[in-house]
């Protein structure tokens, strides 16, 4: 049993100070991640600031085109926007993509960026682990390492981010607003997350004392040209053994923007912007998306039980390319998901 205070933040500034002023606080909103983590003993924070009443649930256009949802606009509100199902599909394609009906209603925007990795030995204290214990070594790396990373990992860390949503956001250069006692800052999803290296127990670039306030979607929305294809080992309820967002700008029968971006490969989404690149001024073909999943995977290495996935990794980028070249009907999307 842990011993934690509980606390509610009027606003921002007042979330912010508190956390300042408690080092072993942590934030609160939804908490499908956070309280499984303190059940496991594997988060012990004293204090759980709850930020649930913060006016950050509402989804703006910007002066750009684009959206801003705010940090504690829920998963499934997001997924079922129609701003979201008309302009940004590939988004809520990959949100319902993810856990269930019951997480997606209770999961946060900014809390989906934060959840931490599903690595089996993270949640199992019996063991060895860098990211919940530095130093202790990593369980993983000789151990069951079926969900773990082929891209990007150290020797500290084998683990891989969880979220599909972030895989989505990544491909649609999303960009996150945060809030700290130094002032507001905005980072690309991009730099947002990170490679484990030598300190794989910092998941992500937001300091400790700083909060997400809001995701804020550019302009280029890939209404139509789109794809995210997640492969899992059960049909719904699984994380990604790999998924894949795919979207494409086609003008006069040529890519004139490809973004690509994969999940459950390795500690953050993976972007590879050369493979982006070598499709654009190409048409459509199997071979030009052959070429670009080889460079994409070039750096591949599994380990024991997770070789598998390069190959497959390898399919699957040219698949949901070739989804996403064939298009989606507007009627459709909406139906698929709704
Ligand atoms: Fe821990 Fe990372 Fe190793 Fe998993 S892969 S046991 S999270 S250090």
């Amino acid at each position: 049993m842990i011993d934690f205070d509980y606390v509610r933040a009027n606003d921002v500034g007042d979330a912010l100070s508190q956390i300042t002023k408690h080092q072993a606080a942590k934030f609160i909103a939804g908490g499908t991640n956070l309280i499984d983590l303190m059940k496991e003993d594997v988060e012990q924070p004293t204090r759980l600031i709850d930020i649930t009443g913060l006016p950050l649930n509402e989804i703006h256009e910007t002066q750009t085109g684009g959206l801003k949802i705010g940090a504690l606009v829920p998963n499934s509100d997001l997924a079922y926007d129609e701003r979201i199902t008309q302009r940004y599909p590939l988004l809520s394609s990959a949100i319902l993509a993810g856990a269930s009906p019951q997480l997606r209603n209770m999961a946060s925007t900014g809390g989906n960026l934060l959840q931490r990795t599903r690595c089996l030995y993270f949640y199992d204290t019996a063991t060895p682990c860098n990211k919940r214990s530095p130093g202790s070594g990593c369980g993983a790396t000789e151990g069951f390492n079926r969900m773990n990373a082929i891209l990007g990992w150290s020797k500290s860390c084998i683990a891989v981010h969880p979220s599909d949503m972030c895989v989505a956001l990544s491909a649609l250069e999303a960009v996150v607003h945060v809030a700290g006692p130094k002032g507001d800052r905005a980072i690309k999803s991009a730099d947002f997350h990170r490679l484990p290296g030598d300190t794989p127990e910092i998941d992500a670039n937001l300091a400790r004392d700083e909060i997400i306030t809001a995701i804020e979607l550019p302009s280029e929305e890939f209404p139509r040209n789109y794809s995210y294809l997640k492969i899992r080992d059960r049909l719904s309820y699984a994380f990604a053994l790999v998924s894949v967002a795919a979207a494409l700008r086609i003008e006069a029968g040529a890519m004139t923007c490809a973004r690509l971006a994969l999940g459950g490969v390795a500690h953050k989404p993976w972007r590879a912007p050369d493979a982006e690149q070598s499709l654009e001024g190409k048409r459509p073909s199997r071979e030009a998306f052959a070429e670009a999943a080889d460079i994409i995977l070039q750096g591949a290495v599994g380990f024991a039980h997770n070789r598998f996935k390069i190959e497959l990794a390898r399919r699957a980028i040219v698949r949901a390319l070739e989804q996403a070249a064939a298009g989606t009907p507007q009627s459709q999307s909406v139906k698929m998901i709704v």
